[in-house]
């Protein structure tokens, strides 16, 4: 029998169009996002909607009140990542949790005060095991995840010290020079893969780390620095989420300052 098109009922009906999946948010690891500058940096990734991972050594009152205002887009992990297995452990929790990692950034660090000549093996391997090889042990997992994806974006936290010295902060300045060594290599290392790799190097800021500085010093700061105040966490947010927009491709490689103008 054949179908008489002229006939309606014999029509069949055209399938519904199937509704467009709606954009998963992004996965942002944030590391060091307890307190201070990291947890400034969390705040503006959950309030552009993105699902952030974080990570210190001890929950804060911050990681508590983002556990439960935001369950389904916050993870906090327990980590001290100076120990490759946290580091792991870390980056294992996001992968089971949210199966990727499409922005890293790598703010965790830690700053020891005091002229080289008098700086303990303690204190030297604190600085170094933080700020250097936990950034590797965290960058080298999941720069291989994001290597296998094709996509991805790193942004180190360095700072205006790793570019200009600081006296009293010598293991600390090298090691965030190093970090900038490590934005440059990486970013060609994974270039081509279409991830992107940038440092950015605040100023100083108005977190714990700069208790360290008396309030003479800080109002030095401030007296030499063109904007005229100490930068907020905030301040260096809005430039991480700048260089990890995807629309940012073309941006890599590069240690972008932000310091209101003091060493420019
Ligand atoms: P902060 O207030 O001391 O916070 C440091 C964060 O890192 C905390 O969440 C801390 O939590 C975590 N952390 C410390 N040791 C850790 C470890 N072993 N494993 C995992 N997490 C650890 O420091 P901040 O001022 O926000 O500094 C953040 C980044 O900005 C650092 O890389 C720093 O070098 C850079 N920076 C800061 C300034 C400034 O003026 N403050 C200027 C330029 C650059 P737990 O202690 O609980 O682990």
């Amino acid at each position: 029998m054949t179908t008489d098109p002229s006939d309606a009922r014999s029509v069949p009906e055209a399938p519904e169009a199937p509704e467009a999946p709606e954009a998963q948010p992004r996965v942002i690891a944030i590391t060091g996002g307890s307190r201070g500058l990291g947890a400034g940096i969390v705040q503006a990734f959950l309030d552009a909607g993105e699902r952030v991972a974080t990570c210190s050594r001890s929950a804060t009152p911050a990681t508590d009140a983002w556990a439960k205002s935001h369950p389904d887009h916050f993870l906090f992990i327990e980590a001290d990542l100076s120990k490759p297995d946290d580091a792991k452990a870390y980056v294992d929790a996001i992968i089971d949790r949210w199966g990727k990692v499409d922005v890293l950034v790598n703010n965790a660090g830690v700053a020891r005060d005091g002229i080289l000549g008098m700086t303990s093996d303690d204190d030297l391997d604190t600085v170094i095991d933080l700020n250097l090889k936990g950034t590797l042990y965290v960058s080298r997992l999941v720069s291989r995840r994001m290597l296998a994806r094709r996509s991805g974006s790193i942004v180190n936290i360095s700072s205006i010290v790793g570019l200009s010295g600081y006296r009293g902060l010598a293991v600390y300045s090298a090691t965030q020079a190093a970090m900038d060594g490590l934005t440059r290599a990486l970013a060609r290392e994974l270039g081509s893969r279409g991830i992107t790799v940038n440092s950015v190097a605040p100023g100083y800021l108005r977190t714990e780390m700069s208790h360290g500085l008396d309030e003479a010093q800080l109002q030095q700061i401030v007296r030499r620095t063109p904007a005229g105040r100490l930068g907020e966490p905030a301040d260096i947010a809005r430039v991480v989420q700048f260089l990890v927009d995807p629309a940012n491709s073309y941006l890599t490689g590069q240690v972008i300052v932000v310091d209101g103008g003091l060493t420019s």
